[in-house]
């Protein structure tokens, strides 16, 4: 049977970024940078002032100093005029510098501690504090220089990149496209969570459970909705996917080989089905291939194997999609509290994971089962125990993926 990690690849390699577009600023965040950025100005742009004070010739650098206030400079202004020695002007922070300034002495250090909106300069100010050569002076591209390579594309834009974008004047953001994600249940036993129970029938929870994951890994989402265990209602939703031109398709359940599993054989008629089983608990049925060219991932129904399917197969492949990767995903290494038994597949356990005097210790969250996702509510991360294991004693170290 087919690793996980043969499995990963085998999906990668099914995969290309998707295009890329142009949008506003205001709708950036989050998204995928689709081009290097470099800088179009100098960051600051001019020699500004780093408080609320007043401009001192080099002449005046010592203390005590009486001088004479020749200017008024506020923020979004400017002065040409040239400070000699003997004279000063007012500044406010961000303000540029006048001509002759070599230095900016607080107003806390001077006789006119004054900050009350309004309050018009004074004519003369004595100075308290001797300052240095360039005191709270922020000195054009003291930050960045124009033309420095500041933002690298397939990385995900954060508040703080979309800040510097917009310091650096710029409007449109070069992104990937978002990527159009199917989704898709089946299930005769399913009802919605709005409906009352009947006997035999569950509420169906997957759709909630991988749309979250999805929203969260960025995608635009198109809801197949829940099929019916027949082979017309399964087709017809898939045939939904092609028409809205998805780049991935995501189905729970109908990929075992049960009486009533028709996703796979469909796929299978219209498509290629790559494989259809991986060594894995939990989630061994789960199967990859293309319907009608788009990719499209068989999950298993259980919901805990669907989960588990999403952070293991989906999550990379969205990566490649996105533009940003894919990454590895984010893990640490702790130690287990207590000996811990496996079947020899490669196993994603509900784990609680906590630091214990210096070290990170790691506990399972007791019954595994692959319909009991309260396992995984417990839990705030997954424990893995390798391919071809059978037994770790206690202590041993192992990886595990944080689910925050
Ligand atoms: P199947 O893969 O169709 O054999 O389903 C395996 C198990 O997962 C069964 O117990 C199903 O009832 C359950 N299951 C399948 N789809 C969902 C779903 N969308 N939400 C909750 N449970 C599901
Ligand atoms: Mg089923």
């Amino acid at each position: 049977m087919l690793s996980v990690a043969d499995a990963r690849e085998r999906i990668l390699a099914a995969f290309l970024p998707v295009e890329s577009q142009t949008v506003s600023l205001k709708h950036a965040a989050g998204r995928v940078l689709a081009r290097d950025i470099s800088a179009a100005t100098d960051l600051p742009l001019f020699d500004n002032s780093r408080v609320d004070g007043f401009v001192l010739h080099s002449a005046d650098f010592v203390c005590p100093r009486t001088l004479n206030v020749v200017a008024d400079i506020r923020a979004g202004q400017t002065s040409e005029t040239f400070i000699q020695p003997g004279q000063s002007a007012r500044i406010m922070t961000g303000a540029p510098l006048p001509p002759g300034a070599e230095a900016v002495v607080m107003v806390e250090d001077t006789d006119f501690n004054m900050r009350t909106p309004g309050t018009p300069a004074p004519q003369t100010v004595t100075i308290y504090k001797a300052v240095r050569m360039g005191e709270n002076i922020r000195r054009r591209g003291e930050d960045l220089h124009k033309g420095n390579k500041v933002l690298s594309a397939g990385m995900r834009l954060r508040a703080q990149e979309i800040g510097l974008l917009a310091m650096l004047g710029t409007a449109e953001v070069p992104v990937y496209r978002r990527t159009r994600f199917a989704l898709l249940s089946s299930g005769d036993e399913l009802l919605p969570v709005e409906a009352p129970l009947t006997p035999g029938k569950i509420h169906e929870s997957n759709s909630y459970v991988l749309t979250a994951l999805a929203e969260g890994a960025g995608v635009e989402l198109i809801q197949l909705g829940v099929a019916a265990d027949t082979y017309k209602d399964v087709r017809s939703r898939l045939e939904r996917a092609v028409e809205v031109k998805a780049d991935v398709i995501v189905s729970s359940a109908g990929v075992s080989v049960g009486a009533s599993d028709y996703v796979k054989s469909i796929i299978e008629e219209d498509g290629e089905l790559d494989f259809w089983k991986v060594n894995m608990r939990p989630g061994k049925p789960l199967a990859f291939g293309k319907y009608c060219g788009i990719p499209f991932f068989g999950l298993p129904g259980n919901p805990v194997s669907a989960f588990v399917g999403f952070e293991v197969f989906v999550r990379p492949a969205l990566e490649k999609l996105s533009g940003l990767g894919p990454l590895p995903h984010p893990h640490k290494m702790a130690h287990l509290v207590e000996p811990l038994e496996s079947d020899g597949r490669e196993s994603y356990l509900g784990a609680v994971v906590s630091q214990e005097n210096d070290v990170l210790v790691a506990r399972l969250t007791g019954h595994q089962g692959s319909g009991n996702i309260f396992s995984l509510v417990r839990a705030n991360a997954l424990l893995i125990v390798t391919s071809g294991v059978k037994s770790l004693p206690a202590n041993s170290e192992v990886e595990i993926w944080p689910i925050e």
